[in-house]
C-alpha cells in the first residue's frame, strides 16, 4: 500500500493500515518545505477532539506521524512526481524511488489560494495577520476587537465572515463585483449581520503594518479610487485548489477539480485507489473530517486487498 500526503487523512490512512499489518509506505512530500499539511501553518488548534486544552497544528502533525511511524510506517520524504493506474500493479514514482503496489492512498489535500502582493507573502504578513483560514486562526489574540476583513464572495466568505464576528471589532467582505457568488442562506445570514460590511466592486492592493497587519489598500474598481483602511487582519477566502497535477488526469475529477469518489465511501474511479481528505472534500474541509475519511480509505483499501486475497 500506498499513500500519498502528510496531512491528518494520510496519516491516519497510514495508522490504521499499518496496525493491520500493510507496511504502508507513506509519500509525506519535499519540495513545499513543510510536509504535514495545512495544519503546519495553523497557530492553535482548539477544535481537534482529545486536546481540551487545544494544540498547535504542527505539534498535532508531528503527533499523527508518531503514531504513524510506530506501528511500522516507512515514511519517504519525496514528492510523487508520477503514477501510473492505468495496468496493476500500480507505478508511483516519487523524486528519488519508485514502487509498485496493490494499492494506493491519494490524500494529497488542498491549497488554500492566496493573492500575492504587497504585504501578503510568507516573510512579510503571512500568519501575521495574514491568513487564508478564519476558522483555524481567527480566535488569535492579535484578532480581538480589531476591524477584520475577508477577501472573497462566495460560501467560504460568508462563513468565515460570520465566525470573524466572534473575535473582530467589525468583519468586511472585500469583493470584486456586485453580487455575492455565495448561497442564498450564506448571503443572508451575511448581509443581516449588524458587524459585517461588505465592500462591493474592491480589489486588494496592499497589506502593510509593522511587526503584526496595521492597514490594508484597496481599489474601487468602479472609480479607480484607492482607500486605507486600518485593519487587524486579512483573511483569503478566494478558493482552494486541490493538489492532483502529479495525477495527470488518471483519476475522474468532479466538476470543480476535486477527486471524484463514491458518495460515502472513498472509492476512486479506478478500482483499487481511494482518496481521503481535503482532495476530495470542497465541503467540510476540517483536520477531524480529513482524518475520518483517512481512516474511512484504509478500510476501503484493506476489505478491497483482503477481497482479492492479496
Ligand atoms: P467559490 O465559491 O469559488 O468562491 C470564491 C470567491 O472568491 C468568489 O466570490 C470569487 O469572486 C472570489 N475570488 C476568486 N479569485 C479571486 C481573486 N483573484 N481576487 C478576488 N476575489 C477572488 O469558493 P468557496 O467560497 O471556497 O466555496 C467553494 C465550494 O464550497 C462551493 O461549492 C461552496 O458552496 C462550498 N462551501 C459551502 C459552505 C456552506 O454551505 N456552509 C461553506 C464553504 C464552502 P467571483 O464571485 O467574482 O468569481
Amino acid at each position: 500500500m500506498i499513500i500519498i500526503g502528510s496531512g491528518p487523512a494520510a496519516f491516519t490512512a497510514a495508522i490504521y493500515a499499518a496496525r493491520a499489518n500493510l507496511k504502508p509506505i507513506l509519500f509525506e512530500g519535499f519540495s513545499s518545505g513543510t510536509p504535514g499539511g495545512q495544519l503546519m501553518t495553523t497557530t492553535e488548534v482548539e477544535n481537534y477532539p482529545g486536546f481540551p486544552e487545544g494544540i498547535t497544528g504542527p505539534d498535532l502533525m508531528i503527533n499523527f506521524r508518531k503514531q504513524a511511524e510506530r506501528f511500522g510506517t516507512e515514511i519517504l520524504s519525496e514528492d510523487v512526481i508520477e503514477v501510473n493506474f492505468s495496468s496493476r500493479p500500480f507505478k508511483v514514482r516519487g523524486s528519488r524511488s519508485e514502487f509498485a503496489a496493490e494499492t494506493v492512498i491519494v490524500a494529497t489535500g488542498a491549497t488554500a489560494k492566496r493573492l500575492d502582493m504587497k504585504g501578503t507573502r510568507d516573510g512579510e504578513f503571512w500568519q501575521k495577520g495574514v491568513s487564508a483560514c478564519a476558522v483555524c486562526d481567527g480566535a488569535a489574540p492579535l484578532f480581538r476587537d480589531r476591524p477584520l476583513f475577508v477577501v472573497g464572495g462566495g460560501d467560504t466568505a460568508c462563513e468565515e465572515a460570520l465566525f470573524l464576528t466572534k473575535f473582530g471589532s467589525k468583519v468586511f467582505i472585500i469583493h470584486r463585483r456586485d453580487e455575492l457568488r455565495a448561497s442564498q442562506i450564506m448571503r443572508e445570514r451575511a448581509m443581516r449581520n449588524p458587524k459585517i460590511q461588505i465592500l462591493w466592486n474592491r480589489v486588494l492592493e496592499e497589506v502593510g503594518g509593522d511587526s503584526v497587519v496595521q492597514y490594508i489598500l484597496l481599489k474601487d474598481v468602479k472609480s479607480g479610487s484607492q482607500e486605507r483602511h486600518e485593519a487587524g487582519g486579512l483573511f483569503f477566502a478566494i478558493g482552494f485548489t486541490p493538489n492532483t497535477e502529479f495525477l495527470k488526469g488518471q483519476l475522474t475529477l468532479t466538476s470543480n477539480g476535486y477527486l471524484d469518489v463514491k458518495p460515502g465511501t472513498s472509492l476512486t474511479s479506478i478500482e483499487g485507489v481511494f482518496a481521503a481528505g481535503d482532495v476530495q472534500d470542497h465541503n467540510y474541509r476540517q483536520a477531524i473530517t480529513a482524518a475520518g475519511s483517512g481512516c474511512m480509505a484504509a478500510l476501503d483499501a484493506e476489505r478491497w486487498l483482503s477481497a482479492r486475497e492479496l
